[in-house]
């Protein structure tokens, strides 16, 4: 069958070379599951218990195969600043759902619950076995407020908590989780080269010939509807749902050219359109204008930056920063403006219009705190930049050089990319006590939130400077854990027992400790590569 020669990992990334202009795909990416599968198939049924829905560990372990491959694509992109910006709304909304009793403890147990991000500029978002969620930079780019971005993350949220997923690979239990696994790549890589259309499904042969097996009428209506109970309960305006709607309709009309996977399979009815509407409060106006918050209009302009590194794009903010008409409006708009030029001098590599979009920047948001520590943020990456390529200057100024400029005052509350900049300017520094305290806040930050691989990644950084090897090699194989790259993991753990034991070192015992803890976790990760491998 052509379809065991398909790889995903190959089809994924040809395809993801053509960039494409911004286009709707929608909050809610369909996976092609087939139906039917035309022949027998080997090693089927591993996933089913009794005949009845996906459990919840199948699931997550399907999720994991899937998610292996996203952080490997060269499109994934861990940016502390909008991951920040993602999870103040995401965990709202979990909490949410845990309140209302739509999270169960079990599956919250289960399940990743975890959201990746992708660099393309479509606009998309979608769940995946397992409870992860890919979220696509284009969606942050055009969302008017924090409130409609909560709207599709509700409503995809909800698919998961209301195991739609398993119902949906349940029905199609003839495909091994594999199998499945490389049609969802095949699927998210389809969703973002429209042009591809059908004919790159080139192993995945079953899809195209059988049809799409979408989430039904009922399974869109019913996230709709806990959605948009989990988004108001947590807190968010219920207008963010309707403003959302409003844009994809708008999109859906621009676009009718069948080109594009979510308006094709899963169109906006009228009908759900309805059903959100007898949702507001009576009187509410069916659509308002929104004005984007301050922090907001600033976050969605490094997502356009980030998803568009075009040189013409790039000038292009300079010249809206340099518009003679920009001074009428919005300070919000003006702050998004400015933080987008000096984004983009900074990808330009021009430190000094950099600085100086960020002084224009620093004037317009000062009567706004989170604003002004986005602004602050921003300053420190241009710093960090900016250094980074007089760094044989500053090594060679060395100890003497005094606490670097601007470096943060670190607090036990200190944000995720606070502690990572800290991490960076530190590093960067080279200087024994900033490397220390950098490396003490990653610690007790990972001992909370032990999945974050880039945080293990600056750590690793931090030890090796510092000439700490075993315990860099143990972080970096932390990281790989974290991307679920067991194999990885486990090369730099052997690495770190082959390392010769310096005889008669003065940190004998602490190296004592740190090599038990590298037999120990590469016991356990032997464990995990052992269990992989024996998945069908
Ligand atoms: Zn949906």
């Amino acid at each position: 069958m052509l379809i065991h020669q398909f790889k995903p990992k190959a089809l994924f990334v040809s395809v993801l070379k053509k960039k494409t202009a911004l286009f709707f795909v929608a909050a809610c990416l369909v996976f092609p599951i087939s139906l039917n599968a035309q022949g027998p198939v080997a090693n089927a049924l591993p996933l089913l218990g009794d005949g009845s829905d996906m459990s919840a560990s199948a699931e997550r372990r399907l999720g994991d195969r899937i998610v292996r491959e996203l952080y490997r694509d060269p499109d994934f992109i861990d940016d502390p600043v909008l991951t920040d910006y993602v999870q103040g709304i995401w965990q709202p909304l979990l909490t949410s759902a845990r309140v209302r009793g739509d999270l169960t403890p079990e599956l919250e147990e289960r399940f990743a619950w975890r959201i990746i991000l992708g660099r393309d500029r479509s606009v998309n978002a979608f769940a995946l076995p397992g409870g992860y969620f890919g979220v696509h930079l284009g969606l942050l780019a055009v969302v008017s407020s924090r409130d409609e971005l909560a709207s599709v993350l509700g409503h995809e949220l909800s698919h998961v908590t209301q195991r739609h997923i398993s119902r949906l690979i349940s029905k199609s239990n003839q495909q091994t989780p594999w199998m499945i696994g490389a049609m969802i790549l095949g699927a998210l890589a389809a969703s973002k080269n429209p042009d591809a259309g059908n004919a790159l499904i080139v192993g995945g042969q079953a899809l195209s010939a059988q049809g799409q097996l979408n989430f039904s009428r009922d399974m869109e209506r019913e996230a709709d509807r806990i959605g948009f109970g989990v988004m108001t309960q947590a807190g968010f305006e219920a207008q963010g749902f309707v403003g959302m709607f409003d844009k994809l309709q708008q999109a859906s009309r621009l676009n009718d050219s069948g080109a594009y996977p979510y308006l094709r399979s899963h169109p906006l009815t009228t009908e759900r359109i309805a059903d959100m509407q007898s949702r507001l409060p009576l009187g509410a106006p069916h659509a308002v204008e929104v004005t984007p918050g301050m922090t907001h209009a600033m976050l969605t302009a490094r997502a356009r930056v980030l998803s568009n590194p075009g040189s013409d794009a790039l000038r292009g903010w300079l010249a809206q920063a340099d518009d003679a008409g920009l001074a009428r409006q919005a300070p919000a708009q003006q702050a998004g403006v400015f933080y987008g030029a000096a984004m983009a001098a900074l990808r330009m590599r021009d430190a000094v219009q950099a600085r100086e979009q960020l002084a224009r920047l620093q004037k317009v948001v000062l009567d706004d705190v989170e604003a002004m520590r986005q602004a602050r943020w921003l300053g420190l990456e241009i710093e960090l930049a900016a250094s980074d390529r007089s760094r044989p200057r500053l090594l060679a100024l060395g100890a003497e050089a005094g606490p670097e400029p601007g470096l943060p005052v670190m607090a036990a509350t200190s944000r995720r990319p606070e502690l990572l900049l800290q991490a960076q300017l530190a590093v960067q520094g080279g200087q024994a006590q900033g490397m220390d305290q950098a490396a003490q806040a990653l610690q007790s930050w990972l001992v909370r939130q032990p999945q974050d691989d880039l945080a293990w990644q600056w750590l690793a950084s931090l030890y090796a400077q510092q000439n700490q090897g075993l315990r860099a090699l143990r972080a970096e194989a932390e990281a790989r854990v974290a991307q679920l790259d067991y194999a990885g993991a486990l090369d730099r753990l052997k690495a770190a027992q082959d390392r010769p034991r310096a005889p008669g070192a003065v940190n004998a015992s602490a190296d004592h400790i740190d090599a038990s803890i590298i037999d120990t976790r590469r016991r356990q990760i032997e464990l995990l590569l052992k269990e992989q491998a024996q998945e069908p």
